[in-house]
């Protein structure tokens, strides 16, 4: 079935009995144990798993290609589950710009727990190579990454981690399966914030891992999900569900709408460049072709200013909403280093836009009266 079809379809008779065309939410925590004892097999308590959870974890893994998912109750909880589950000493390299949040995760917990790590520039693969270490064991890539829209090559990526005995991760949360698969290119797991375009309607906090294969690794992981205990709510696992029934038609909006914009922000005098991977200048347009089916909805650009103009011109919106996050279907916009803590290598002139399904001449028009 094709990715429309199993986006709809996937995971509704888990757990649903009653053969609910729509799986009832299942807010119970316990499940009744047989009277001849406990079957491994069956739900026991809800932190463990849960009819929606599992519901959810069935259409994710569907739709990123991989074996399996695990479902957290945020982003930044799937990613720590997943650094929880290499060994103290162990190495990662990682994109200087990454999500501002998960370098303050990385640094601010895992560091302490003894995880070694090299925040660099992913855009070239002899620099990757180049900071690969004895106990390195994992490679994160985020592309496009969150702020800069740097592209990093996936499937170059892929190959010199298995050249070296590495593992990778790909932050998957921008593009969505529906613009990107990272399992395809050979990518050994993909992160999610389901906060974000599965959620969709800025209204449900949510993370998820999705594994190439079920293995050693994925074994801790999922221990780490049921034993540490990060996990969502069997509504908000139900709200995500919901979502991703739309999510490819979403997309395709966000995909469109972004396109228009970014051509606009491109020929205005006022704007200085424009981070957008769909553009011929984007240093990394070529690649993103190679491995990007669209080009999504997130677009950065820098103003012909400093830093008070940027949050001027950010402050002038009437209809795209001040705030930070992304993926919903109204647009926001935010002067990102506002946001974000020290080790930040966001401009101060940068800002980030998620472009949303309102009409896009609405969108033009509000950005046309911000920048003049
Ligand atoms: N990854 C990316 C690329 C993000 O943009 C975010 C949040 O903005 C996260 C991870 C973290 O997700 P959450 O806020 O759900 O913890």
């Amino acid at each position: 079935m094709r990715f429309e079809t199993r986006a709809i379809h996937s995971g509704l008779k888990i757990g649903n009995p009653s053969k609910s065309i729509i799986p009832p939410i299942s807010p119970s925590t316990i499940f009744e144990i047989d009277a001849g004892g406990r079957n491994k097999e069956d739900l026991h308590y809800t932190r463990l798993t849960n009819p929606n959870r599992l519901q959810f974890e069935e259409v994710i893994a569907s739709l990123e290609e991989g074996e399996a998912a695990a479902a957290f109750s945020s982003g930044i909880a799937a990613a720590t589950a997943l650094l929880q589950s290499l060994d103290p000493g162990d190495h990662i390299i990682v994109p200087e710009d990454i999500y501002a949040g998960n370098r303050m995760m990385m640094k601010g917990i895992m560091s302490r727990w003894g995880i070694d790590m090299s925040f660099i520039n992913m855009t070239s693969l002899d620099v990757i190579e180049a900071h690969i270490k004895p106990k390195t064991k994992l490679i994160w890539i985020e592309t496009p990454s969150n702020p800069l829209m740097r592209i990093t090559d996936i499937p170059g990526v892929v190959q010199l981690a298995r050249e070296n005995g590495l593992r990778t991760v790909a932050d998957n949360t921008w593009p969505t399966p529906v613009n990107q698969l990272p399992l395809k290119h050979g990518a050994d797991l993909v992160l999610h914030s389901t906060s974000k375009y599965f959620g969709g309607h800025s209204d449900i906090l949510g993370g998820a891992l999705v594994t190439a294969k079920k293995d050693e690794l994925w074994n801790r992981i999922t221990t780490v999900q049921k034993m540490g205990g990060a996990v969502p709510s069997p509504q908000d696992c139900w709200m995500l569900s919901r979502s991703t029934r739309t999510l490819a038609y979403r997309m395709k909006g966000h995909n469109e709408h972004a396109a228009i914009i970014a051509d606009f922000l491109n020929s205005h005098p006022k704007v200085a460049d424009v981070f957008y991977p769909g553009l011929d200048s984007h240093p990394g347009h070529e690649i993103a072709k190679n491995q990007m089916k669209g080009f999504g909805g997130m677009i950065s650009f820098l103003i012909d200013g400093d830093r008070q103009q940027a949050i001027n011109i950010v402050g002038r919106s009437r209809l795209i909403t001040r705030a930070t996050s992304l993926g919903g279907v109204e647009s926001t916009w935010e002067h990102r280093r506002s946001s974000e803590s020290e080790g930040s290598v966001t401009p101060d002139n940068l800002i980030r836009i998620s472009i949303g399904l309102e009409h896009p001449d609405d969108i033009l028009e509000d950005l046309q009266q911000a920048l003049d």
